[in-house]
């Protein structure tokens, strides 16, 4: 892997592209944008352009000498990454005060040491305050790559001192020809999956690992037939599929993409009711007929009126304690309607 094996992210690539053939490069930057788009791949390729000992050209690495390869396995002493540990809901300080400590001294293998925080949205306060130390009296030979999905989360004495660089959504085409290339996905699959994904190769990725195309198919089937009976039932079921997840943040994880077919079911629904036209976001193209069928039977304000809960119900997974209740009122309330 290297920069021109990334797939989209044209605006970095001229970016840094310039930046190594200057040998102008910041202390700081920070990657935002969707997550799954490449930002964490993107900083490793920087890291070993960066200290790589054998380059393919002005901005390439190599992938084979002994830099490259340590930095790809992750044992190179002189990158360090800082990522949210499962089962917590912050970055503390002490992480902070660690990467304080090692900036502090000299990289070993190379001329450069890299820090990766991962998840930069999660720093607690007082790991922000400790952060800003360090970005404020930057120690020499120090990277800083700061990646975090949203700009909003990030102080704005954090911002004022890094280089902001931004990630785009990848078209949805160039998603679904990756899906095919690089994990052989069937035509139709692969075509739904990027659909969903919204253009994260990421989200993709875990959609494809999943196996949420069937996921999918079996759900049609249960929301065509839906009756208020079904509401235990169906929870259940679908509270089964992410049983073997580790973290009660994972499962509401799984819950809220489960949640995401719902409203993809509703919308469909509604785009074959109004006649509107296919703004890309159709999803259940495989199904069209039996959804055309369905279609027959609801109203335009029906189908509104779910999809508003729908989307309540998403905004309210992270709040609701009881993730079985919220799904079996959902159902119920759906089935009512
Ligand atoms: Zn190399």
């Amino acid at each position: 892997m290297s920069f021109k094996n990334i797939l989209g992210q044209e605006y970095a690539k001229d970016v840094f592209r310039n930046i190594l053939q200057k040998g102008s490069l910041a202390h700081a930057y920070i990657f935002f944008g969707p997550g799954g788009t490449g930002k964490s791949l993107f900083a490793n390729e920087v890291t070993k352009s960066l200290n790589c000992i054998d380059m393919d050209g002005d901005v390439d690495p190599c992938d084979k000498c002994i830099s490259c390869r340590k930095v790809d396995s992750g044992t190179s002493s002189d990158v360090i990454r800082i990522s949210l540990e499962k089962g917590r809901k912050q970055i503390g300080i002490d992480e902070v005060r660690t990467l304080q400590g090692s900036a502090a001294l000299k990289p070993v293998e190379s001329d450069l040491k890299t820090f990766i925080i991962n998840d930069t949205d999660k720093l607690s306060e007082e790991a922000f305050n400790c952060l800003l130390k360090t970005l404020e009296e930057p120690p020499p030979s120090t990277l800083i790559i700061l990646l975090v999905n949203s700009m909003d989360a990030l102080p704005e004495t954090i911002v004022s001192r890094c280089q902001v660089i931004r990630f785009f959504s990848l078209p949805v085409n160039l998603v679904n020809s990756y899906l095919q290339e690089q994990f052989k996905v069937e035509k139709d699959i692969s075509e739904w999956i990027s659909t969903l994904s919204g253009g994260s190769i990421g989200y993709a990725t875990m959609i494809n690992d999943e196996g949420l195309f069937k996921k999918n198919e079996l759900l049609v089937e249960r929301l065509i037939k839906l009756t208020v009976e079904d509401n235990f039932n169906l929870s259940q079921e679908i509270h089964s599929w992410f049983a073997g997840k580790e973290t009660p943040e994972e499962k509401r994880s799984c819950l809220k993409i489960v949640l995401e077919l719902f409203l993809s079911f509703y919308r469909d629904l509604l785009i074959i009711k109004t006649n509107s036209a296919d703004d890309g976001r159709y999803l259940n193209r495989t199904q069209r007929r039996v959804m055309e069928f369905k279609a027959k039977s609801c109203s335009v304000d029906s189908l509104i009126t779910i999809i508003d809960q729908i989307i309540f119900a998403i905004n309210n997974v992270n709040a609701n304690a009881n993730t079985s209740f919220l799904l079996e009122n959902l159902l119920t309330n759906i089935a009512s309607i």
